[in-house]
């Protein structure tokens, strides 16, 4: 189980901040889409969880 993405909390009208603190780059952004969770990278640090100030992306370990 990786990061899942709420895209009904993304409002999609910004560069996504978490993207920035994500230590191993494993979210990537198209535009202002909600972002998209490279499981096979990412290491469940949480970091874009609790940086994400809507909620969009969560942890469902
Ligand atoms: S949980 Fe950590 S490693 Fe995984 S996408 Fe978020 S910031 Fe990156």
């Amino acid at each position: 189980m990786a990061i899942t993405i709420n895209s009904n909390r993304c409002p999609e009208n910004h560069p996504c901040p978490s993207v920035r603190v994500c230590p191993v780059n494993a979210l990537s952004q198209k535009g202002y889409k909600a972002p998209t969770v490279n499981a096979e990278t990412c290491l469940e640090c949480d970091k874009c969880v609790n940086y994400c100030p809507m909620g969009a992306l969560q942890n469902l370990k």
